[in-house]
């Protein structure tokens, strides 16, 4: 199958990837957070063209992707006040919710879950499309199962060349790590995976918003199935250090003792001048010393950047773990198989 990347699209070009989608083909679409890939959220074959496509495990439930909030009602048992509030204030953006599925939701969508994920994207051209589809778009991450997430729709045709018949292509995403989850209780609200939207922007609509147990100990079972499996591994072992830049060097150093390289470093602008001359160093500069928004941005650009350069190691400098730094260091454990050393 040849795949086509289709950059600047006009309305034709978008009603060509609508009715793609409608008939049961997978399209790669671009979001605030990162590239997806959508198929008709209403049709199981689609869906297990998504799960082919990318070797996902079938349990892992798929996020419907939606235009506005009203798209959601068919899809729901019903829209409780709390998670209308929700809808209100951070619609469309990188929030997802969870919430009781109607019938019209195939089974094939949650895994098997009485749940359904929702979400509806800080992203025109994307919300275009969906409008134009007129049916709710299930798109997981467009990565191979396990892999860094695509951020780039060049990222994408790396992973998906020859499996899928469309890329739309809008350039890089702007968050660069997945939506928030959430399972939304008419009281309460519940983290099942850290993202854009933080526990504190949480509360500001709903007083009580709690970490599932899974997210702060490791040997429980998540409410999120896919927070489970190995993420966003590089190819190349990797380790993580947060602390003072000074202390951050200091354990490059050590870390790097013995390695021959080429070793893929991704450091803030002040932890790079710090470093000095080591030839064995690859660095990519995400942006200024603690800016979690700019690791965030810059974090699965660099591993496949890495990968591309066939580094054997890889050092990366960490945020603390508040605000959005709680998603980039959720990312960074998982894709470090939790090699992260806080100094
Ligand atoms: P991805 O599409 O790769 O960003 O992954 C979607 C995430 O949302 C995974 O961690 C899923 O396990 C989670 N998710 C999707 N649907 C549900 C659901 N019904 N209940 C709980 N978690 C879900
Ligand atoms: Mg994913």
């Amino acid at each position: 199958m040849d795949t086509r990347i289709i950059s600047n699209p006009s309305g034709s070009d978008l009603d060509l990837l609508a009715e793609t989608l409608r008939s049961g083909e997978l399209v790669a679409i671009p979001t605030e957070t990162v590239y997806g890939l959508g198929a008709n959220g209403l049709d199981v074959e689609a869906m297990d063209k998504i799960y082919a496509a990318k070797g996902r495990p079938s349990d892992n439930p798929l996020i419907l992707h939606v235009p506005d909030g009203e798209s959601i009602r068919p899809l729901v048992q019903n829209i409780s006040a709390t998670a209308q509030a929700l809808i209100d204030a951070f619609w469309p953006g990188p929030l997802t919710i969870t919430l009781p599925k109607s019938d019209l939701v195939p089974d094939r969508a949650t895994g098997g879950l009485s749940r359904v994920a929702l979400r509806c994207p800080d992203h025109s051209i994307c919300r275009d499309l969906l409008k134009r589809a007129g049916v709710p778009v299930a798109a997981p991450s467009a990565n191979i199962s396990g892999r860094p997430s695509p951020t780039t729709a060049q990222d994408v045709y790396h992973y998906m060349n020859g499996r899928i018949p469309y890329i739309l292509d809008a350039g890089s995403c702007t968050i660069g790590v997945e939506s928030t989850v959430v399972e939304v209780h008419d009281d309460k609200v519940i983290i099942l995976r850290p993202g854009g939207i933080t526990q504190s922007m949480l509360e500001d609509v709903v007083p009580t918003v709690i970490y599932d147990t899974a997210l702060i100990n490791e040997s429980t079972k998540p409410k999120a199935p896919g927070m489970k499996y190995t993420h966003y591994a590089p190819d190349a072992s990797m380790y993580v250090v947060v602390g003072k830049p000074s202390d951050v060097v200091e354990a490059f150093k050590e870390l790097s003792k013995g390695y021959k390289g080429p070793i893929g470093c991704l450091v803030s602008y002040e932890i790079h001048a710090l470093i000095g001359m080591d030839e064995r160093f690859q660095c990519h500069c995400f942006g200024p010393y603690g800016d979690a928004l700019a690791l965030g941005h810059d974090f699965y650009k660099s591993l496949l950047h890495f990968n591309a350069n066939h580094v054997t190691l890889i050092l990366a400098e960490g945020v603390e773990p508040h605000g959005f730094g709680v998603a980039v260091m959720n990312r960074m454990e998982k894709a470090s198989s939790h090699h992260v050393i806080y100094k």
